[in-house]
């Protein structure tokens, strides 16, 4: 068994199976098996049993939001919110799963005829990041299960207790075992099996860069579609023009949700050269409000990081500002605020520059660092200078400005005077290095089907 931790105290929160490569095996055979049943029931047969899970786990959000602050620390609130959003994909897609239209094209020849048909790929393997226990799984098989696939899963160690409470809620409203199952143990022989296994159609991966890359690499040996959603480093840009309130909010949200752990918050901060100051210092007014602590005590707005690597990255990365000229206008300690959690203060850097770490490479944490610059263009160029391009923000009041950014920013999503872009009827995705094809909205059932072009002869 593996123990999962809880990072707000260390203490043993719960344990999972510790499989390898034959419970991964397995679990494709019982998948293949019964994608042959799954896929044969009608969209709206599939749609009632994903409404009963949605309503079954609207029925527990408490009871799930407790367990994901436990084994991952986000404060109770937020989990309540992600356990709404995780659930959101569940229902718009056991809607949009009777939506999968397939299409008549007007042939060349009066005797033929050219119909478009929409399938499901078969077997789907899942394999899910920590920071987001519940949603990363449900915006995965919500598309895959509606659409008609069946589905194989391996949550993030750190956070397997979410899923498997998820997937037993699926099991009691009747969704077959076999149609959806986690696997637990050791990621790199599940992650191997399932590469190998040409039964396994699909693979839709949500985590680092690195392994992404691992996974694309050895998912050629069976040609799997794929589906990533990799790291980011999300420029925020705040133009003279903005409603500077609503931009200090803006960053405050997009920043310090999930204690900065989240692939589509802000890294960089990018502020024109007249408003520098006074939104630095509105902004780390606003983040010297927010209160660190465990996630389940009343008021907490940070949780901790999910573990000692998580501190010394942001640590590393503050020391690294600080000697490039950076000024600290806020926080930066690391402290011990309840017994051995991984707790740390929010910071505010001042004074950034493209030279320090923070600006290119992935904090993972609650670090604000706070650029100037003189034009608009400057601002887009410098944000798109990186290999990824997930999320970027632009905060201004002028029309043609904002029209003139946003297309020009090399990113799958553009929060206009939005820190919170995600839903589940939108595509979420990533330019360049950040990943591969789109989750939510039509666009993300569509990762999840396969397309027949039967031609008739009459
Ligand atoms: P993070 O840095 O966010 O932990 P990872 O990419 O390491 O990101 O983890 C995301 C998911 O990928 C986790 O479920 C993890 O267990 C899994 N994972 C890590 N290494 C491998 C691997 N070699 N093969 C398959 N999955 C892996």
């Amino acid at each position: 068994m593996i123990n999962v931790l809880n990072p707000a105290t260390g203490e043993v929160v719960g344990s999972v199976p510790s499989g390898g490569r034959a419970e991964a095996r397995a679990a494709v055979d019982a998948a293949f098996e019964a994608f042959k049943s799954w896929s044969r029931k009608t969209a709206g047969e599939r749609s009632a049993l994903l409404m009963k899970w949605f309503e079954l786990i609207e029925a527990h959000t408490v009871e799930i939001a407790e367990i994901m602050t436990k084994e991952q620390g986000k404060p109770l609130k937020e989990a309540m919110g992600e356990v709404t959003y995780a659930n959101s994909f569940i229902s718009w897609y056991a809607e949009e799963g009777k939506r999968v239209y397939g299409q008549t094209i007007p042939a060349s020849h009066p005797n033929k005829r050219i119909l478009v048909q929409k399938q499901p790929v078969g077997v789907i393997a899942a394999i899910t990041p920590w920071n987001f226990p519940a949603a990363m799984i449900t915006r995965k098989v919500g598309p895959a299960l509606a659409a008609g696939c069946t589905a194989v899963v391996k949550p993030a160690e750190q956070t397997p207790l979410t899923a498997m409470k998820m997937v037993e809620l699926a099991y009691e409203v009747g969704i077959p075992k076999e149609v959806l199952q986690v696997v637990t143990g050791d990621a790199a022989e599940i992650g191997d099996a399932w590469m190998e296994d040409t039964r396994v159609r699909k693979i839709s991966f949500t985590g680092s860069t690195e392994v992404g890359k691992l996974l694309m690499r050895n998912a050629a040996q069976t040609v799997k579609k794929l589906s990533l959603e990799l790291g980011g480093h999300a420029p925020f840009i705040v133009m003279e023009d903005a409603d500077l309130e609503q931009a200090v909010q803006g960053l405050i949200a997009s920043k310090f949700r999930n204690a900065g752990q989240t692939c589509v918050c802000a890294n960089r901060v990018y502020v024109q050269e007249g408003i520098a100051e006074e939104f630095s210092r509105k902004f780390a007014e606003a983040a010297s409000k927010l209160k660190v602590g465990n996630g389940l005590d009343e008021g907490t707005d940070i949780g901790p990081l999910i573990d000692e690597q998580a501190i010394e990255k942001v640590n590393k990365h503050i020391h690294d500002a600080i000697e490039k000229g950076g000024t600290v206008i806020y926080g930066g300690d690391t402290q011990e605020i309840s017994g051995s959690g991984y707790f740390v203060q929010p910071a505010v850097i001042s004074g950034a520059t493209d030279e320090m770490l923070c600006m290119s490479e992935e904090t993972f944490g609650p670090l604000a660092p706070i650029a100037s610059f003189k034009t608009a263009d400057e601002a887009v160029e410098r944000a798109n200078n990186t290999i990824y391009g997930l999320a970027a923000y632009v905060f201004t009041k002028d029309l043609s400005q904002a029209f003139k950014m946003t297309e020009e920013l090399e990113y799958g999503i553009v929060g206009l005077n939005d820190g919170l872009p995600s839903v589940a009827q939108a595509p979420f995705g990533g330019y360049k290095q950040s990943g591969l094809g789109r989750e939510g909205g039509h666009f993300g059932i569509e990762e999840y089907l396969e397309t027949k072009y039967v031609s008739i002869g009459l």
